[in-house]
């Protein structure tokens, strides 16, 4: 997170100490003025009365009233000094939240964008590439051809993931209604696990599927979307050799415990929140190595909750993390 510039820092200071200097000045011109409305008031009575007494002087109702006076003047500058310094320091730390919040969103925005250019353009240019193989060498041998095209394919299944995800994340914060089904979320599992096993050949996956678990109510395409999105995500962040488990089993009466972890590089405890942030990605995205749009989490969040569940995220021993996902069952 970026630090405000140091003379905004300087500014305020100078503000919170003109405004305790004014209170201290306002205080001593009051002192001022009462010690002057009492002298004379004093020799007033001494030029009335001809004498100065002063002990009667100090009992008169006048010069006590002007003590009072005073006193209620001093404690109104105290008391308006205190509130005005309050609530500069309350309208500045409102203002930094907000100030705060604006920065993180157009941080995320441009991690968004680049890292968005960069997921449209790779499969587009992977694309064109095999298609002017194609135009330029027509009598390629089959095998080529049939590679080719199987690249080919695995670069628009990238971009249509891409689009998937993104109008997925769209609906999830408007109207996103869960479609649901009983279905085997064990077998789903089994699935995901087979497709990311195709995609990250040097992962090895363990998926331990408890026997009691049963049918569950869910959305088919929303419960594989949260599968395949912290399966890939274990094989993704634990390079070069990602060893993934993933178990599902009863944990209550009324509730399954679904896991995904893995040996990666663990999300660092600050991180722990932020992660669930749509576009969020931890890091920089131009230092970045690894390819993504920081959606993952975030509908994989959404997604957990729209099913009345819990989404935890912990650290695994001796390194990497573990997602925890509670769901219920009726
Ligand atoms: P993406 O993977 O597209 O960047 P996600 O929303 O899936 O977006 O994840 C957000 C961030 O959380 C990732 O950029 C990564 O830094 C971190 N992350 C997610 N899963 C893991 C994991 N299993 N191990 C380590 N870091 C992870």
């Amino acid at each position: 997170m970026r630090r405000l510039p140091l003379p905004i820092y300087l500014i305020i200071a100078y503000m919170l100490l003109a405004f305790g200097w004014w209170g201290i000045l306002l205080l001593r011109k009051n002192e001022q003025a009462h010690i002057a409305q009492v002298n004379e008031l004093a020799y007033r009575m001494a030029v009335q009365q001809g004498s100065n007494n002063e002990e009667a002087f100090r009992n008169t109702d006048v010069y006590q009233q002007l003590n009072k006076d005073f006193d209620r003047g001093q404690k109104m500058i105290v008391g308006e000094a205190i509130i005005l310094i309050l609530s500069l320091i309350g309208g500045l730390a409102l203002l930094f939240r907000f100030l705060r919040k604006e920065i993180s969103a157009a941080e995320q925005q441009r991690n968004f964008l680049l890292s968005i250019t960069h997921e449209l353009k790779s499969p587009l240019a992977g694309i064109r590439l095999i298609l002017e193989t194609f135009q330029k060498r027509r009598e390629l041998k089959p095998e080529i051809q049939e590679k080719l095209s199987t690249n080919a394919l695995a670069e628009t299944d990238r971009l249509t993931a891409l689009v998937n995800d993104l109008l997925l994340s769209a609906k999830l914060e408007n109207v996103y209604d869960i479609n649901e089904e009983s279905l085997d979320l064990g077998q789903l599992i089994h699935e995901a696990a087979d497709r990311v096993a195709m995609k990250y050949k040097s992962a090895s996956l363990h998926v331990d599927i408890a026997q009691d678990v049963g049918l569950v109510k869910g959305d088919r395409l929303g419960l594989t979307s949260v599968a395949v999105n912290l399966l890939e995500n274990a094989a993704k962040y634990s390079q070069p050799t990602p060893v993934i488990h993933t178990s599902l089993q009863r944990g209550g009466v009324k509730e399954l415990i679904w896991e995904v972890s893995d040996n990666g590089m663990g999300i660092p405890d600050r991180e722990k929140r932020r992660v669930f942030t749509k576009f969020y990605r931890v890091g920089n995205e131009d230092t970045r190595t690894t390819k993504g749009t920081g959606l993952g989490l975030f509908i994989v969040k959404q997604l957990v909750e729209k099913h009345g569940g819990q989404l935890e995220l912990l650290d695994n021993e001796p390194h990497g993390t573990t997602f925890r996902i509670y769901l219920p069952t009726d």
